[in-house]
């Protein structure tokens, strides 16, 4: 029996069920398609796509396997390849964002409908959004009681890598580079790539790497701005490169053995669960406040604010800012504790809407996880479940001092104040597009909003919006 397997986000080998179950039935044709979704990714997770194509099928090919690649609407192109192989199964990790969700129901039911065995499978995340309810029924919307609920509960064993048969002569398949998924990188293109590891071996090890080595200093280092002391996985886990329950069997292996960080280190992974859980059940997290009454708050809504603009360029004047914005126009990564502390000073101090900077990320992370990142912004605006209070407003000079007090991360992605720059703070001028006339201007030598004048806008705006 043929099956076709339809890889999305799920790019790895290992612990794979939906690839288990398809080894089962017999041959197997690997096919990714280049459809609207893939279409709609922002620049720098499409060029990390790429990356991650290219080593899957790499792997695939050590197994004899060639990875196909069409290009179109997938029922049609799934039709395609059904009539040409013979195939009578195509299997799928489900996804869990409300297009492809729709996506996947329509074309389920089309396929039963001609025959064919449509099945897709759990592999995405540790527990199914739906299958975590509350007391009453329903879905979660705080976080500590959703961690409760599920902490305790058995996630299954680790599947190995199955044994994988393809057909002798498969189907023909376009060649990856000619999509140019990377072309929207413009020249930072090979700069970006320098700080990205992609593969599934290479999240494998660096997995290991952090269980052996950072996760018992996890919960006390994880918030330093330079001390790299996190997994990075993030972009990995993105792309399913690989799988969180790789990741929660080893943390909870060192969290018996002692480990201090362990328990830190799966809660962390519980949000990301959170994360789709929320849009899950709230599909428009990305779009709408998921608090309605937040559409009255008087946000900077136009994307060609000088404010905004200054704030996707690196260029607020508030240092701890611009070196996170830096950090992730160079390696499409910023730091936790960054992304919060900027996305306070875009929605707060300078008054700019969090769908704006929700937008900008999109566009610059590697690791851009649809829920995770709408999660993150209206946590941070205010505007979401389980939200911070509006009120509650970061001080970057105070988050500076405390989490970066040696000034190594601004040091590190900052050329401007210092005589000698890093290496990495030239790769941002490098990396800039010409667009941004970045050689011209000089740093700002004050805040374009101060601190303290910003927080106190942002203050009266939220008395006279909660007055109202
Ligand atoms: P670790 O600290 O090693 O954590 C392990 C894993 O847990 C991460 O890889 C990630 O998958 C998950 N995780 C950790 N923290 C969070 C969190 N707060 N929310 C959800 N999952 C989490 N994360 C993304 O993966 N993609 C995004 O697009 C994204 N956008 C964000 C936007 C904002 C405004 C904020 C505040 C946070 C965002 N995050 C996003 C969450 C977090 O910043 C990153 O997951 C984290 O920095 C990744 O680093 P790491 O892999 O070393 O994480």
């Amino acid at each position: 029996h043929t099956t076709i397997f339809w890889f999305r986000r799920d790019l790895r080998l290992e612990n794979h069920r939906a690839l288990s179950a398809a080894a089962e039935r017999g041959t197997i044709v690997p096919l990714f398609i280049h459809d609207a979704s893939v279409e709609a990714l922002g620049a720098a997770s499409k060029m990390r796509l790429e990356m991650s194509l290219k080593a899957l099928a790499s792997d695939l090919e050590a197994h004899g396997l060639s990875m196909i690649f069409r290009r179109g609407d997938p029922h049609e192109v799934l039709s395609e390849m059904i009539a040409e192989t013979g195939a009578t199964a195509v299997f799928w990790s489900r996804r869990y964002d409300p297009a492809g969700v729709a996506i996947d129901t329509a074309i389920k039911e089309e396929l039963s409908r001609d025959g064919i065995d449509a099945r897709s499978f759990a592999g995405t995340l540790l527990f199914e959004p739906w299958t975590v309810e509350t007391g009453q029924g329903g879905p979660y919307r705080v976080y500590t009681p959703f961690w409760k609920a599920v902490r305790a509960r058995a996630v299954p064993d680790v599947l190995p890598v199955p044994k994988l048969v393809g057909m002798d002569k498969g189907p023909s398949s376009d060649q990856l580079e000619d999509w140019h998924l990377s072309r929207d990188m413009h020249r930072g293109r090979a700069i970006v790539a320098e700080h990205v590891q992609a593969g599934e071996r290479s999240a494998l090890n660096k997995l290991h790497r952090f269980i052996d080595e950072r996760i018992g200093a996890y919960k006390a280092e994880r918030d330093f701005l330079d001390r790299g002391a996190t997994s990075e996985l993030s972009d990995a886990l993105s792309l399913g490169e690989i799988s969180p329950a790789q990741c929660w069997h080893l943390a909870q292996r060192a969290m018996q053995e002692g480990e201090q960080g362990a328990e830190h280190f799966l809660k962390e992974l519980v949000w990301r669960e959170f994360a789709w859980h929320l849009m899950w059940h709230f599909p428009n997290l990305a779009q709408d406040n998921w608090r309605r009454e937040w559409d009255a708050f008087p946000w900077i809504e136009d994307s060609s604010d000088p404010k905004f603009l200054a704030w996707c360029q690196g260029r607020t004047g508030v240092a701890i800012v611009d070196a996170a914005m830096r950090e992730m126009y160079v390696t499409g990564k910023m730091h936790n504790r960054a992304r919060m502390v900027a996305a306070s000073y875009l929605t707060k101090h300078l008054g700019v809407h969090w769908r704006l900077g929700l937008a900008w990320f999109e566009a610059c992370l590697v690791d851009w996880d649809a829920a995770s990142n709408a999660m993150g912004w209206q946590w941070v605006a205010g505007s979401g479940p389980d939200a911070a209070p509006y009120f509650r407003i970061y001080n970057p000079d105070t988050q500076a001092d405390k989490f970066d007090p040696k000034a190594r991360y601004r040091r590190r992605w900052l050329a401007e104040p210092y005589e000698k720059p890093t290496q990495t703070a030239l790769q941002f001028f490098e990396a800039a597009p010409q667009s941004w006339h970045l050689d011209s201007v000089e740093a700002p030598k004050a805040p374009i909003v101060a601190l303290k004048e910003g927080r106190a806008a942002a203050l009266a705006a939220y008395e006279n919006f909660k007055s109202q």
